[in-house]
């Protein structure tokens, strides 16, 4: 397009958790659906360096990136939807922008200066957007601010995407806020004052939307939108109904329908047409499926369904090509323990542990730490045993060892040294590399590695190559030294990398599908193009149903 760059700015209001992450991937689609070169930017107000050591449980998935980047959820949210890998540099955070600054005063760049947060963050902020979108030589770069409107973190990233506006001109910036509208009687009224007071506050900090998204139950009113309209003074076709749908991957067509890439364009003065009918066939696939498909996810972080957004979604992606809408019950892998806060006597333990007799198939996840692994244990135990389909990711993959070498090979002391460290049966233990690390970011096996399969495996039928690329998150490897006698007893190790010094899969031949990945295929599925091993797992599960 050889323009200049353009940049669309996501701000959320009125509170967290109204899809802000889906919209933003819905409008890069849609303009990448215009032949547009198009990519998107999450910016985190924490002070995290980057999300590798915050808590799934409180703020979802760390998502890995092929340069090993640990990074919030939603770069997972945006390569799902642009079917694309980006860098870790897509994620910037409070933590990484002040950090930047802060060495650069001790390397002497701002000599006599007095560094303050405007102009020397904010001008961070700019130049790190701007870059990006140099770089990768975008036409469109579309940033998500994370937090709310309001809140005191998010401020300086406010006032960067505010002084853009003004450096680089209207037609090279469109600022999107989404709000809510919520409907509180039983008459179903929606009511609009969060969504003006929240625009009121964008305006306070200088920022005047161009559109608003509004986040509701059912399509927005004529009679809402003109009252937003008018209150928060942006004309009623900039107005957009972002309703409950079933399916994510419907929101770039409820838009598209609504008008909004007219508007954008328009606003960018670009002239492109977008044919967005290929996405919506895919999308489609969501909608009409004939049948469900029950799954177990057994695992730790299970309260928050955000915490394996990746996994869900590659579950989804596997059963959407198959025709099934897959239904996924989150299970507290401590309901599967002995004595644990959720069962007091054996027989209220071996009921929660038959329920998983209801399930075409059981997946582990990944996980770390011992609170909870007994139970992942005994759920690969009865996936084994019961010959369930089951596919173990990562930690998921590490206890499906300590269980085949625990119950099949007669070592009832193997465990991983994550949960025992003198345990007599180190099956899995720390990498060895690893041994020198003493600081926690960024420091696990991390991004893209290759891996070789073995011919003549239940992997190489999956992935039908020799080599393969995965991500990887991990500490703790399988060790190599229980490899004979595991795979004499008929566990087979068919995935390595590292020339031979990582294991990366194993499967029981024996078994109608019993797959462990060390990697996490999760995060290359995409819509219309599911993970192979996701792919395998849900076909296999369908054939037990
Ligand atoms: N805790 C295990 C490790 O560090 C597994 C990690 C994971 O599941 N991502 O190796």
């Amino acid at each position: 397009m050889a323009n200049s760059p353009k940049f669309i700015f996501i701000t959320g209001g009125v509170m967290s958790g109204l899809g802000k992450g889906v919209v933003a991937s819905s409008i890069a689609k849609l303009l990448q659906l215009c032949q547009l070169k198009v990519s998107c930017v999450k910016i985190d107000p924490y002070l995290n360096y980057d999300a590798g050591t915050m808590n799934p449980l409180t703020h979802g998935e760390v998502f890995v990136t092929d340069d090993g980047g640990e990074c919030d959820m939603d770069i997972g949210n945006y390569e799902r939807f642009l079917n694309t890998s980006l860098k870790s540099t897509h994620n910037l955070t409070a933590g990484r922008i002040f950090s930047n600054v802060i060495r650069l005063e001790r390397q002497g760049k701002y000599l006599g200066q007095c560094v303050q947060i405007i102009p020397h963050i904010t001008d961070e902020i700019k130049q790190e957007l701007r870059k990006i979108s140099r770089e990768e030589d975008l036409d469109v770069l579309v940033v998500e601010c994370g937090g709310t409107v309001g809140d005191i973190e998010s401020l300086p990233f406010l006032e960067a995407l505010r002084q853009m506006e003004l450096e680089d001109g209207h037609t090279n910036t469109f600022f999107v806020h989404v709000t809510l509208a919520p409907v509180l009687d039983a008459v179903g009224e929606q009511k609009t004052k969060p969504t003006q007071h929240s625009v009121q506050e964008l305006r306070r900090i200088g920022i005047q939307p161009d559109l608003l998204a509004v986040r509701c139950k059912t399509p927005l009113t004529r009679e809402t939108i003109r009252k937003i309209s008018l209150f928060a003074s942006i004309p009623t076709d900039c107005v957009m109904s972002s309703h409950d749908v079933p399916s994510i991957y419907s929101v770039p067509d409820i838009l598209y329908r609504q008008g909004i890439i007219e508007v954008i364009l328009k606003n960018l003065n670009l002239k492109v047409n977008p044919n967005i009918s290929k996405w919506n066939r895919i999308a489609k696939t969501y909608l009409e499926t004939n049948g469900i498909l029950k799954i177990a996810i057994v695992g730790k972080y299970v309260d928050l369904k955000d915490s394996y957004v990746s996994v869900s979604q590659a579950l989804l992606h596997a059963g959407a090509k198959h025709g099934k809408e897959i239904i996924i019950d989150w299970i507290d892998s401590e309901k599967l323990e002995k004595n644990s806060k959720y069962n007091t006597d054996e027989s209220e333990f071996s009921n929660l542990t038959k329920k998983l007799e209801q399930f075409a198939g059981i997946l582990v996840p990944g996980g770390f730490g011992s609170r909870g692994s007994q139970g992942i244990i005994n759920a690969c135990n009865y996936a084994r045993v019961n010959n369930i389909p089951f596919l173990g990711i990562c930690f998921g993959f590490q206890l499906a060892i300590v269980e085949f070498a625990r119950n099949v090979c007669g070592l009832t002391s193997a465990n991983s040294t994550e949960i025992a460290p003198d345990t007599d049966h180190p099956v899995v233990y720390y990498m060895p590399e690893q041994k020198h690390v003493k600081t926690m970011g960024g420091t696990m096996r991390l991004g893209l590695h290759d891996i070789n399969i073995k011919n003549d495996s239940g992997a190489m039928a999956i992935y039908k190559k020799k080599i393969i690329q995965k991500r990887h998150r991990h500490r703790y490897e399988f060790n190599q030294d229980y490899m004979k006698l595991i795979e004499e007893n008929g566990m087979k190790f068919t995935g390595s990398s590292d020339s031979g010094k990582r294991i990366e899969i194993l499967e029981l031949p024996d078994h109608p599908f019993y797959f462990g990945i060390q990697y996490h295929g999760e995060f290359h599925s995409r819509p219309g193009l599911p993970e192979p091993a996701f792919e395998g797992f849900v076909e296999a599960s369908i054939k037990n149903m």
